[in-house]
Order: structure tokens, then sequence, then C-alpha cells
């Protein structure tokens, strides 16, 4: 079966074809652990897991890494403000990035790497681009000279001035061009021990772009086979990770294949910390809403276009699983005997998730083929069922007004709070003794 890929640097869908036969390699842009992850971070960690899963149908061995950085400006200024060390702040993130991505059913990746356990790679790399002739040290600073890389562009098809020009700001007079970046910067006076590192260049840390090219080269090799992210890290960071990646290993070319996923949205606007219009998700989680609701919810529409978050999109794919898993319950008709799978051509055809689960809703006797792929269907059905939800405690009171209208007599108050329960979805089992149990769907 081939796999294709819409491919940013060829900027077309491509078939894909791995550097080596029967293995694949795959970095993708982790998450800054300085607070907890929102949606739209989840909608790049879900889209990618189905790649690996997809690619792990289709390949013996898949290498996929996807780093922690655990050393950035963001992370100092979170720390300063809860007044904690840095190393509590960005281990506690971790965990509870980890502990969120596997209540969306999310893989671990093959690695992990975290930044601050490369520095001494980071500083290698920065070291070649200087011998190179692509990178200076200006007051404690070590620069990227944009000038020096005819190449760059090549992803974003922007130009290196853009850097500066949309940040409008002014340009630190130490750089040479307003488009060369930083690789490494020089500590602050206040700054936590742990954040600090020596280097040729004094007491400092590293810059986020040049974290992402040494981690990958160490782990997946100078040349690999994709790389992921959002279209948000497209330019600048992206584009920079290919520039100091090609210029210090001169004659490669980095990831063959680039994919980025679309914004998740809230009225039309990307979610993000900055415009404050973001939900956690923990903040779901905690509300009782299951981590596979919201995974359904991210994997509806096709991951390079933009994805608008609303209650009717949370309730629709809500109601969605629990009349999958009804027909698990009750039974699905048997798969007849056949080697074909429908639901990997999809996912085989960049990624096509709606067309996955639309093929679900025609054909429920394929649940079982898209439970892995997917990473839905985990749970048993009678579990599914029974969780309690968000507005358990309304429904029980609802259903305690109910009994006591039949003790009462008053049939048709107790009708009326039925019906009531049956609009928000509950079925309600009379049992003997006068219980009453009730589930969702
Ligand atoms: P950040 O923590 O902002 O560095 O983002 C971590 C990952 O989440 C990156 O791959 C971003 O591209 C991605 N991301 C951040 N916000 C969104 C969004 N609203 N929609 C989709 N992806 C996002
Ligand atoms: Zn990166």
């Amino acid at each position: 079966m081939t796999l294709s890929l819409y491919n940013s640097l060829a900027r077309k869908k491509e078939e894909f074809k791995s550097l080596v036969p029967n293995a694949v390699g795959m970095y993708v842009c982790g998450p800054t652990v300085y607070d907890r992850a929102h949606l739209g971070n989840a909608r790049a960690v879900v889209v990618y897991d189905v790649l690996f899963r997809v690619l792990s149908a289709l390949y013996p061995k898949v290498d996929y890494v996807r780093n922690i950085t655990d050393v950035d400006d963001k992370i100092n200024a979170a720390a300063k403000v809860n007044k904690e060390p840095i190393s509590a702040l960005t281990k506690r993130v971790t965990q509870w990035f980890h502990d969120d991505m596997a209540a969306l059913n999310c893989l671990n990746p093959t690695h992990e790497p975290r930044a601050t356990d490369h520095i001494k790679d980071m500083i290698a790399m920065i070291e070649k681009l200087i011998a190179n002739g692509n990178a200076y040290v200006a007051e404690n600073h070590v620069l990227f000279a944009v000038k020096t890389d005819s190449e760059y562009g090549k992803l974003s098809g922007r130009k290196a001035e853009e850097q500066e020009a949309g940040a409008r700001i002014a340009v630190e007079k130490y750089k040479r061009d307003a488009g060369d970046f930083v690789l490494w910067k020089p500590a602050d006076a206040d700054d936590d021990a742990s954040s600090m590192f020596d280097s040729p260049w004094g007491k400092g840390r590293p810059g986020w772009h040049i974290e992402c090219s040494a981690m990958s080269s160490k782990l997946l090799g100078v040349n690999f086979d994709i790389h992921g992210g959002g279209a948000d890290l497209k330019f600048p960071h992206h584009e920079n990770e290919i520039a100091q990646s090609t210029c210090a290993h001169k004659g490669s070319h980095y990831a063959n294949y680039w994919v980025h996923n679309g914004f998740l949205t809230v009225n039309g606007e990307k979610m993000s910390k900055s415009l404050g219009n973001f939900t956690t998700v923990r903040d779901l989680l905690d509300k009782g809403i299951k981590g596979e609701v919201i995974r359904y919810a991210l994997l509806s529409t096709h991951y390079s276009k933009p994805l608008d978050w609303n209650e009717k999109l949370l309730s629709d794919s809500q109601k969605a699983l629990d009349k999958f898993y009804r027909l698990v319950e009750e039974g699905l008709p048997p798969l007849p005997r056949t080697t074909q799978n429908p639901i990997l051509d999809a996912l085989a055809d960049d990624m096509n998730t709606p067309k996955a689960i639309a093929l679900l809703h025609e054909n429920p006797s394929l649940i079982p083929q898209a439970a892995q792929l997917l990473g839905l269907f985990h749970e048993n059905p009678k579990d599914w069922f029974m969780t309690p939800t968000e507005d358990a405690a309304a429904i029980q009171e609802l259903i305690n007004a109910r009994n006591e209208a039949k003790a009462a007599k008053n049939f048709t108050e107790a009708d009326r709070l039925r019906a009531e329960l049956v609009a928000l979805g509950v079925t309600i089992m009379d049992r003997p003794g006068g219980i009453t149990e009730w589930r969702k769907g």
C-alpha cells in the first residue's frame, strides 16, 4: 500500500518513500513545558499520533521523536512569576502533558529527548556553524547569518527580513541583518542556575530553533523522512531548523517531507495562550468529558484544515461515540473475510480522518479495524456508558424527583420528568425494589 502526504516543502501531495526500506524516522516539535496543553497543542499531538499509528501499520520500524522543550524564555518567565525553580516547573508541566496526552489515547513517541539533556550537542552544532562561516558571535550572543544561506526561505517562501518586520520590534544592534536569529543567548543576571549552561561564549542558553536541529540529527541522523508541527511553526522555526541543519551538515537536506497541521480556532481565531481564548485539555477532562470524545472531535476535520472548536462539535462527537459504543455493545456484524482495510486506505491517503469516520458511519463493522489506527474505541462499552458525566448530579436529581412523583402517584409529573431525562440522552431502567439505574445513550 502506498502512503501519500501533503509535503509543505514540495507544496503538493506526494507519494511517501522512506530513505531506507522498511524503516521511517519522524521528528515532531514537542511542547514547551511552562503551562498546561490547550486544545490547539493537543490537536498537533493527536494528528501526529495518528500518523505514527499509520506508519507503524505500514513499516516494521518507526522512530518517532517528539522533544520536550525545557529551556526557553517562556519557561524562565513563568518560573519567575510562580517563584519556583525552573526544574520544578518543567518536571510538573511535563507530567501534566504526559497525563493529558495519555487521556487522549496518544501513544508514547519512540524517543522523547529533553533539550536540557542535549546542550552539548547544541553547542557542538553552533561551533560547526561558526567554523563554516554561517554564524557569528556578538555581545555574548551567537547569531545565524541568514544571508550566508542561499536556500533560506525555501519552505515558507518568506524572506529573512520578514522575521523581524512581522514582529515590529527594534532590531537588536548586535545583529548584522534584521533576519539573523539567535543560536545562543547570554543568561540574565537573575536567571535560575538550572537554565544557565557553560559555553565557549559564556553562561547562557540555546535558542529554541537549534534545540530541534541538534536533537533530530542526534536521534534520526542528518537526513530523515518526516518532520511535523503546527502551521505556525513553518516560519521562522522550521525555516531556521533547515538553515541550521543544512549549513552545519554540508550536503545534507534535513527532512524529506514536511507535514503541518492547521489551527484549532475559536470563532475563527487561532486558539492561543497569548489571545487568552484557550481551553486546556485538563479543563474538559475535569468536567467529565472523556478523552476519546476530545480526540474524536480533533480528528473529525482533515488535519490540514482549520478546526473551529465549539460546544456543538463536542456534543456531536459524544453522540457519535455513544452510537458506536452502543453498536459494539449490541454486537457488531462480522466483517466478511477480506484483506481489504478501507480505514487504513483512507488514512494512508494524506491522513483522511473525516473519510475514515464517514466509513465507520456507513459500516460500523469496521470499528475493530479503526480502533488501533484512530486510537478510538479503547473502552469497554459498559464502562463507557456507566462513567459519571458532567451532568451526573443533575440527572440523579431528576431521577429522584421522578421517583417521588411516582410514589405520590403523580404520574403526569413522573412522565414529564422522564421526558426531560430522555431529552438529555439518558436511558432509565427501573429495577425491582424501586431502584432506578441510568446510562447515557
Ligand atoms: P507551542 O506550545 O505554542 O510551542 O505549541 C506546541 C505545538 O502546538 C506546536 O506544534 C504548535 O504549532 C501547536 N499549536 C499551538 N497552537 C495551536 C493551534 N491553535 N492549533 C493547532 N496547533 C497549535
Ligand atoms: Zn522544532
